[in-house]
This record gives structure tokens, C-alpha cells and sequence, in this order.
């Protein structure tokens, strides 16, 4: 039995939502990882629909197997979902990237496809490969030597544009020449930096699911954005630039968005509290007996009626971000939450009869020594004896388009040892979560990496593991251009646009021009 019948076919007979479509423009919508992982990915399913909508173009999708070697083993050809045909077999191979780690998984995707995934390698015969999601907005350099088109921006500005050219163009050439120059397309062929973002108008939002199905981790839940951007000025979040300026949709516009049928309604936003309508919105569909889910709640703008809601909504643990270890370092980050505001939380939680509460939190920040720590076992020790108390612990990672896009990387010892005593001290105490320092390093490699980075992904790409990465970083010749860099927060909340930076040095970069999209987002 092929591969599509006996473990695509069940996952496509139980969606809810599915476009079956036949047009002569081919397009094959790919998602670098499982199944259930791009089916929560709300961004996915609305290019999947975006792509569909425009006369002339169908778009089928297609996911990286579980198991990508055993799939490899088969000798089958990669298939796409709706009709299982082989996903290479398009005009237009697009991806949606959310994650840095996911470099290696485009590559696999690709080559699992029959497409070769270096660009120089393909010819006008093969499908033109297109990258985009949130990745791009990050970092599209380690991209470059992969995607024929890179997306940057807001999918409604930029799919519609690519699809008419795609059914219009005459050639390759054509549908470059169609696409090169509007917001948000990066031709790394033609150009060696990243172009403004595409920044879509409020009248194409909200953006909303197209398929419900149990098998994604948001099983059964039909996704709505009630924002876009954040209005905070915290300054490592990627999130209030990449997402560009804040747009809040309507109460009753995203209530409109929810067909009969929906059991379940996960609301989709930067900082949810800060909506205006999510109690409105919430009391609505809890009042219909429909599951609510959110994506982020702050602990300064938590009430008791909005934990009710969520209460009322099915919601068991409450989660909120601490994303500091300490007082003096929330305010270095502008995060304006205070471990009184965490307190307050824990409390409402416990006096809701929640069953606990998940704190997010990074460490290895710029100036952090061992009093923050310190801090940071205190105050979680406080908060257990309110409620139960998760600590979801990630390395911090800085990111480009932040003020902090220079700062060193904490070090991965460095990272480790914090987590080793924050482990003994809190290990009765709290159920403590952590991501492994070792692949934040990786992570941070990419998040700021160039094209050369993309070379040390290729190399690796079917055999992945940390010392894989280091050999390829030293075969390809990368350089940490921020480690011996101080933490310094009073750069421009910008980037650079010209060159290829990741190879330059600190002093290089000092000084530089910021694009003039982040200077419009500028804190
Ligand atoms: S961390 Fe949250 S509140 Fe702060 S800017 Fe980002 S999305 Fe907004």
C-alpha cells in the first residue's frame, strides 16, 4: 500500500475544510515538519487558501513525513495530501518556515520531493521554490542559497501577487519579472538584500482557519486572529516588529469568522489581555458551550473576569510570561511585568480553581549574574505556595530587527550551569521545562547567520546533531561576529540592509543604516 493511502488518506478523510481544486497552475504548499505541527500553524492554512482562492491556481499540501529515512527508504515519491500526487510536481513549490531549526527539515522536505535544494542547481524544468513565514522576517539570509523567491511579510499582501503571476507568466524569467520589485518578494538571484516587508491593509484581516481536523496539536480547534503586532515595547520580542503594526480586529468581525460547527476556538494574538474584545468574544462563545483557547495572556492585565472566562472555556492552567528571572532585568527588557503582578496571578489562578500555573521564562540575558537567579528561585518558590507552578525555561536567543540583534550569545556553559542550579534548587518545588542550551546555540547561529550558514545546513541536513553543526560552521569558515559583544540596548530597533552582514564584524555593523521598515516600527 503507497504511502498516501495508508498514512496520508486517514489523516484527509477526518479534515473538515479540505479545497479539492484543479486548475493549471499547480502549486504544492509544504510545511518542513509533521503533519499535526503545519495544521496549527494558522499562517499555513491561510496561504493554503490564499493560493486557492485566485482563478487559475490550485494549491494541494504536503508535510515532511515522521519519519523522513523511512519514508526515504520506500523509494516513493512525496506526495501531496488532497490528491496524493507527487509534490514536486508543480509550477510553484512554496514552504512556510516558522522555526530556526527547521533549516535542515526545508532541505530534507525538498530533496524528498525531487528537487534539488541548492537553486544553483535547478534549471527552468524543475518548480520555482518559494520560502516564506515567519522565519523569513527574521533572517532570510540562510535561505538564499535554497529559495528561488523569498516571502517577507504578510501572506494577504504577498500570495495574491505571486499567484496571477504564476498563472500569467510565459516563462521563469517572466514570473520573476511579473513578481521582482512588489512588497515582500525577495529574488536572491537578483538581489543580495532583503527587501521592505509587505504589511497587509486591516480590510484583508482577520485571518482564520480553513481546515479543522483532530490530528493537529490544536486538535479540533478553529483558529482566529484577533491581533496582529503588539503596541508593547519589550526589546527582545520579534513578534511587535515581525507581525508590523498593530492591527486589532473587531469583536463581532471575528466572531463572524466562526462557522455553526466549531466545538472549539483557539483565539490567536501577541498579548491577548490587551485586546479589547476578548472578554466580549470570549463570554460569546463560552456562552454557546464553545472550548477557548489562547494564545498569550500578561500577567499585568490578567483579571478575575477574564480567568473566569477562560475557566468558563475549558482553559485548566493558566500561562503567562515572566521571560526574566528577575525584577531589574524585566525592566532592562521593557517587559513592565512585575513579580507582584506574577503573584497576583498565581492567585487569581488558584482562587478559580485552575490547576496551576506555567510561567515562561529566559535566562542567560545580557547583564544576568547569579543574584538573578537567586531572584528567580525565590520568587518561583513564592509562587508555589499559591498554586502549582510550571517554568517553561528557554535560553535567550537574540534575534535581528530587535535592539539586541548584536548582543552575544550567553554561552552554552554558561546557560547550562544556571539550569543545573535552578534544577536542584526548585526540583521539588516547581515542574520545571527547559530547551536545551546546545540547540539554542544552533538557534542563534541561524537566527543571525548568513548564506553560509544555509551551506553548514546543507551539508548536514540528513545527518543533524551539534557537533555536525559545529564541524560544518568551521568547514564553511563562520564566525561568532557578536561574541566578544557587550549587551548594549540603546542601538536602534533596526537593521541592516546592505551587504552581506553576517560576516562582518561588530565594528562593521556599529553604525550602520537601519531598513526603513524597522526604522517606521522603531521603539
Ligand atoms: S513580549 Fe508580548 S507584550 Fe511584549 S512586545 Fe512581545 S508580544 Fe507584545
Amino acid at each position: 500500500m503507497s504511502y498516501w493511502r495508508k498514512t496520508i488518506k486517514p489523516l484527509l478523510d477526518d479534515e473538515i475544510g479540505t479545497i479539492h481544486k484543479q486548475a493549471p497552475a499547480r502549486v504544492t504548499l509544504a510545511f518542513p515538519n509533521r503533519y499535526s505541527v503545519g495544521m496549527a500553524s494558522l499562517g499555513y492554512q491561510v496561504i493554503y487558501r490564499l493560493f486557492n482562492n485566485v482563478d487559475g491556481v490550485a494549491c494541494e499540501r504536503t508535510f515532511l513525513p515522521d519519519d523522513p529515512d523511512a519514508f526515504e527508504g520506500t523509494g516513493e515519491a512525496l506526495p501531496t495530501v488532497e490528491s496524493g500526487r507527487d509534490a514536486g510536481d508543480c509550477q510553484l513549490f512554496a514552504m512556510s518556515v516558522s522555526f530556526e531549526l527547521d533549516l535542515t527539515n526545508i532541505i530534507r522536505t525538498l530533496d524528498l520531493a525531487g528537487i534539488h535544494p541548492l537553486r544553483e542547481k535547478r534549471d527552468d524544468s524543475d518548480a520555482i521554490v518559494m520560502i516564506g513565514g515567519p522565519l523569513t522576517s527574521s533572517n532570510p539570509y540562510p535561505l538564499t542559497p535554497f529559495a528561488d523567491v523569498i516571502a517577507i511579510g504578510d501572506g494577504e499582501q504577498i500570495v495574491p501577487v505571486l499567484a496571477e503571476a504564476l498563472r500569467d507568466a510565459t516563462s521563469r524569467e517572466d514570473f520573476y519579472d511579473l513578481v521582482d520589485g512588489m512588497p515582500g518578494i525577495f529574488l536572491p538571484a537578483r538581489h543580495s538584500h532583503e527587501p521592505q516587508w509587505a504589511t497587509a491593509p486591516k480590510e484583508l484581516l482577520p485571518a482564520y482557519s480553513q481546515i479543522v481536523t483532530p490530528h493537529s496539536e490544536l486538535s479540533n480547534m478553529f483558529l482566529v486572529e484577533a491581533q496582529r503586532g503588539c503596541p508593547r515595547p519589550c526589546t527582545f520580542c520579534l513578534a511587535r516588529t515581525m507581525y508590523g503594526p498593530n492591527r486589532n480586529n473587531q469583536g463581532q468581525e471575528l466572531l463572524d469568522t466562526i462557522p455553526d460547527w466549531v466545538t472549539k476556538v483557539g483565539l490567536v494574538g501577541a498579548a491577548l489581555s490587551d485586546f479589547p474584545h476578548t472578554k466580549f468574544v470570549g463570554r460569546t462563545l463560552t456562552d454557546r458551550g464553545i472550548k477557548l483557547g489562547v494564545s498569550s495572556i500578561r500577567a499585568d492585565t490578567v483579571d478575575a473576569e477574564l480567568a473566569e472566562i477562560l475557566k468558563a472555556g475549558g482553559l485548566r492552567t493558566f500561562t503567562v510570561a515572566s521571560d526574566a528571572p528577575s525584577e531589574r532585568l524585566r525592566q532592562w527588557l521593557k517587559k513592565g511585568i512585575t513579580t507582584e503582578d506574577l503573584l497576583k496571578t498565581a492567585q487569581i489562578s488558584r482562587d478559580l480553581g485552575f490547576k496551576g500555573l506555567k510561567v515562561y521564562m529566559m535566562i542567560g540575558l545580557g547583564p544576568e549574574n547569579d543574584d538573578d537567579i537567586t531572584e528567580l528561585i525565590s520568587f518561583t518558590k513564592e509562587l508555589a505556595k499559591v498554586n502549582r507552578i510550571a517554568l517553561g525555561i528557554s535560553p535567550f536567543v537574540p534575534k535581528r530587527h530587535t535592539p539586541h540583534f548584536q548582543d552575544s550569545f550567553a554561552g552554552v556553559k554558561t546557560i547550562e550551569n544556571r539550569l543545573k542550579r535552578i534544577q536542584k534548587e526548585l526540583r521539588t518545588t516547581a515542574e520545571l521545562r527547559n530547551v536545551s542550551a546546545k540547540w539554542a546555540w544552533v538557534e542563534n547561529v541561524i537566527a543571525r547567520g548568513g548564506a553560509d550558514v544555509g551551506m553548514a545546513a546543507y551539508a548536514i541536513y540528513r545527518n543533524e546533531s551539534i557537533g555536525a553543526w559545529k564541524k560544518a560552521l568551521d568547514d564553511v569558515g563562520w564566525v561568532d561576529p557578536y561574541e566578544a559583544n557587550e549587551s548594549r540596548i540603546e542601538l536602534p530597533a533596526g537593521q541592516i540592509v546592505r551587504g552581506d552582514y553576517g560576516l562582518h564584524s561588530p565594528d562593521d555593523l556599529a553604525g550602520r543604516k537601519v531598513s526603513s521598515h524597522a526604522e517606521g516600527l522603531a521603539i
